[in-house]
């Protein structure tokens, strides 16, 4: 059974304004206060772990442990199934720090090198971290296909090279709202909202 979250004030473990805007517009129905790490002026801890997992709670434990209040980081990627799930957790470094997402697709592509195998799925992984070392982890996943070239200028990252399976638009075509009611970070959320925010 999942710890439940009943108080009324969290902090957001990333300096990304755009996924705390999002976190937090998530979060609006359960009347939380939300604070992000950038706002407190808290550091960024290294992310040295080997999965989504770990790299989440290192996030989320640095952030509750600096704040005293419990603390929720998203950590997310695309893994490329012929690739052996390369980019994986390097997804934000293969686009370099001037963040060069036409660069990471080019490179996914080149690695592919005209391989017929073009699955590939998201992973975002949730989790949340009380002060007292207490975690709660949430895993979503959404599977598609990557189709070259790029086709999109609308969301961000990976999307304009990602085909969720059963839709013929890539992520980076759709409506964001579209996006959105079935990406692997809305996935994750519902997991999270159901264990930890709603009433049971
Ligand atoms: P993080 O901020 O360290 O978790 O890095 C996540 C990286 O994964 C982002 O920089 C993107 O490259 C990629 N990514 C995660 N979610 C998405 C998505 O929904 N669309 C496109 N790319 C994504």
């Amino acid at each position: 059974m999942a710890r439940r979250f009943v108080g009324d004030r969290l902090v957001i473990a990333s300096h990304n304004p755009g996924k705390t805007r999002e976190i937090a517009e998530l979060l609006a129905p359960f009347r939380v206060d939300v604070a992000s790490v950038s706002d407190l002026g808290l550091p960024e801890p290294v992310e040295d772990a080997d999965d989504f997992v770990g790299n989440a709670l290192i996030k989320a434990r640095a952030a509750a442990e600096g704040s005293g209040l419990p603390a929720l980081a998203d950590d997310s990627g695309l893994a490329v199934h012929a690739l052996g799930g390369a980019p994986g957790i390097h997804s934000a470094r293969w686009a370099g720090p001037g963040k060069d997402f036409m660069a990471a697709m080019n490179r996914i592509e080149q690695a592919l090198d005209g391989r017929s195998d073009r699955a590939a799925h998201f992973v975002c992984v949730l989790a949340l971290c009380w002060p007292d070392g207490h975690a709660e982890c949430f895993e979503g996943t959404v599977h598609g296909q990557l189709v070259w070239p790029p086709r999109g200028g609308r969301g961000f990252g990976y999307d304009p090279v990602f085909v969720p399976n059963g839709h013929a638009a890539t992520f980076g075509e759709m409506d964001p709202a579209d996006k959105h009611a079935m990406s692997h970070r809305a996935e994750a959320f519902r997991q999270l909202v159901a264990a930890c925010f709603e009433d049971g």
